[in-house]
């Protein structure tokens, strides 16, 4: 068999293909794990020659990988137009942390959205400030309006799109060509899209970051994050993360790229079924909102239509009365919906979530209590039924 190397495939058959070097492989499908800190030369001149190149598909040391490593690694920046590298990290929120430390400067200011992911929120208000940085937020649906937000020293934004607790889409290609224009870096979340349903860097976003812990791996058994790259950063990013150690071990970067050729299907169904569940709320007396990119009250709705190439397994919604206890009595008496963090997994979760207590820059209006749901890949008639009994319970607590 050939080597796969071409980035002209469709989607669904890059995730089969993506990284399968024969090289790799072998006479296996899937390239093997290779276990290894020390990697053997064959002689002083093999060894000399390997300190002349850093990249990846080159054996130097076990930090920077092995064929397990560099097959996943290629396949993810296979599956992203525009990109020339992925670099792999322990967790998804080392990945963030590190893509930005790639990027920032002391005396640098750095933009959030509002909607960030908590732990983002926290690396730049406290890391990133002991450092010198200074992080300024906004609202998620500013648009090209984010030019008002720069100041002389701006040099990053990380967006999120959606915001992984409230759905707002952004304006990715609007805020990407303000900063263009300005000479700032653009950084994304893109964890609840993949490159399959957002392709990052052809919206114009430099910087795209993953927490492959959620749809990559999709099995709720391995912590990954990823950043992939074009030219432009990809040397930084690149000896950024080799700086601050930066390695995934081989049996995680087996599990990854085993979750990651089911990708297309598993995104197809969580995607299916979270619309049914979505619109099967959405009907419900006790529900006000449902926060869900594909549907028309979720803001910037309109953006994920022209933008996006399909919805996820994640959104939230409104208990319209509800408050903390009868929210609790909802999640609590859910059978099929584990309680716990993360999502992008088979199996569905319910999270109670308080986006008001994260907020700066805007205030979140919504009273009711919210809960995000991560739909797996049950029988959607079976989680309904689950969600109409908790519903049941929620009543009793209300009353
Ligand atoms: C979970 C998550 C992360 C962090 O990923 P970990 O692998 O859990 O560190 C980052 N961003 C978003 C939007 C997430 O949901």
């Amino acid at each position: 068999m050939a080597d796969h190397g071409s980035g002209s495939k469709r989607p669904a058959t890059q995730v089969v293909t993506g990284g399968r070097r024969k090289t790799w492989t072998g006479a296996v499908v899937n390239p093997p794990v290779w276990r290894g800190s020390t990697h053997l030369y064959d002689d002083v001149a093999h060894l000399r020659d390997g300190l002349k190149s850093n990249g990846d598909g080159k054996f130097f040391y076990g930090r920077r990988g092995s064929p397990t490593q560099w097959s996943l690694a290629e396949a993810l920046t296979e599956m992203e137009p525009g990109a020339v590298g992925t670099m792999l990290y322990p967790s998804g929120v080392a990945a963030i942390s590190c893509a930005l430390l790639a990027v920032l400067e002391p005396g640098d200011e750095v933009l959030l959205t509002d909607s960030s992911y908590d732990p983002s929120r926290s690396f730049a208000d406290t890391f990133l400030k002991r450092m010198g940085v200074t992080a300024g937020y906004y609202d998620p649906t500013i648009g090209s309006n984010i030019t008002g937000q720069f100041g002389p020293n701006t040099k990053a934004i990380l967006m999120e799109s959606p915001g992984s607790l409230t759905f707002e889409i952004q304006d990715v290609p609007a805020i990407c060509e303000a900063a263009r224009n300005a000479g700032v870096v653009t950084l994304l979340d893109n964890t609840w899209a993949t490159s399959r349903f957002f392709p990052a860097l052809e919206h114009g976003v430099d910087i795209a970051i993953i927490a492959a812990t959620k749809y990559i791996v999709g099995h709720s058994d391995v912590m990954m994050g990823a950043v992939t790259t074009h030219n432009g950063y990809w040397t930084r990013v690149r000896r950024t993360a080799q700086q601050l150690g930066q390695v995934v071990s081989p049996d995680d970067a087996y599990l990854a790229a085993r979750g990651l050729r089911t990708l297309e299907v598993r995104l197809r169904q969580h995607e299916a079924s979270a619309l049914k569940i979505a619109n099967w709320l959405k009907q419900r007396p006790e529900v006000g909102l449902v926060l869900h990119p594909a549907l028309p009250e979720c803001p910037g709705h309109e953006i994920w239509q022209r933008d996006f190439k399909g919805s996820s397994g994640l959104f939230s919604f409104e208990l319209e009365d509800g408050n903390e206890q009868s929210r609790a009595a909802f999640i609590d008496a859910l059978d099929l919906f584990g309680i716990g963090y993360s999502w992008g997994g088979f199996e569905s979760l319910a999270l109670p979530v308080d986006p008001g207590k994260h907020r700066t820059a805007t205030e979140w209006t919504i009273k009711g209590a919210l809960v995000r749901l991560n739909i797996g890949l049950e029988d959607p008639d079976d989680l309904i039924a689950d969600l109409a009994k908790a519903f049941e319970h929620y009543h009793s607590a209300t009353r």
